[in-house]
């Protein structure tokens, strides 16, 4: 039978990320602009348009209203029940989110790419593999104290980026959800989650390295695990960012790390 090894190095994934007890690698070369990460993503062709209801107005109060009330029991139902912006009528399933919903750690990212719309779970593709195997390489997996979700709840068609109108018609439900997780951390993956949580438009670059708010809750910037895929040399940065996440928290401080391959 194939071990963990083996399956990460058939995904080109390997070698695995690795907890050590020894000084960390110096970082990579400073960072070019960040893409948009999903385009890394691999996956099906975009699903031909299904007709749905037009979208309704996202300013509605009692729309608003609604979703500030939602229990579990009702989140996800509700989400795909969302015309309020046109990706409804583009989207196979939507993507509510996943995990525990507990968690001290609340990951968010952009929005659902190929494989994510086919399978109503976010981050299941290559980048989704990165993003376990990063998760693994601190002890943790996604259905344990992790909680991960994505700005936009639809995708965007072609993994284009969001554009602000779907951002704000969306933004209730990651609201929702922050307010019923209560998580102790948030990790902004990528440039559109920083940018929403952060209410800036500055580079990952700047934003990343240090601790951030979203209200009470502290937040750490990092790199979106697709544009990892095509940035190997950014790792470097990304596990450190992952280290100060977890030093955050307080927990095993002492340790630190390597990314695959240095
Ligand atoms: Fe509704 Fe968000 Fe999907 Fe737009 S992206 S239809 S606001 S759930």
């Amino acid at each position: 039978m194939p071990t963990r090894s083996d399956v990460l190095r058939e995904l080109k994934l390997a070698p695995e990320w690795r907890l050590r007890r020894s000084a960390n690698a110096a970082s990579a070369a400073a960072a070019p602009p960040a893409p948009s990460p999903r385009d890394a993503v691999p996956g099906a062709a975009d699903p031909a348009p299904r007709p749905r209801d037009g979208p309704a107005p996202a300013d509605d109060g009692a729309r608003l209203a609604r979703i500030a009330a939602l229990g579990w029991d009702a989140f996800a139902a509700d989400v795909e029940a969302c015309t309020a912006c046109g990706l409804c009528r583009t989207r196979n399933r939507s993507v509510p989110g996943v995990g525990d919903v507990r968690a001290q750690w609340l990951l968010i990212g952009e929005a659902p790419g190929a494989e994510e719309d086919a399978r109503g779970e976010p981050f299941v593709g290559q980048a989704g593999k990165l993003l376990d195997n990063m998760l693994a390489a601190l002890g943790m997996n996604r259905r344990e104290n992790v909680y991960i979700a994505n700005v936009l709840k639809c995708r965007p068609p072609g993994n284009r980026t969001p554009e602000p109108i779907e951002v704000d018609a969306c933004r209730p439900y990651l609201e929702r959800q922050i307010a019923l997780i209560r998580p102790a951390l948030i990790l902004a993956l990528g440039k559109s989650s920083a940018s929403l949580l952060l209410g800036t438009d500055a580079s990952i670059a700047s934003l990343r390295g240090r601790v951030h708010r979203f209200g009470d809750v502290p937040l750490v910037v990092t790199y979106h695990p697709a544009y990892l895929l095509r940035s190997l040399h950014e790792k470097a940065k990304a596990w450190e960012d992952l280290l100060l996440a977890r030093r955050t928290l307080g927990a095993h401080s002492s340790d630190a790390g390597t990314p695959p391959g240095e």
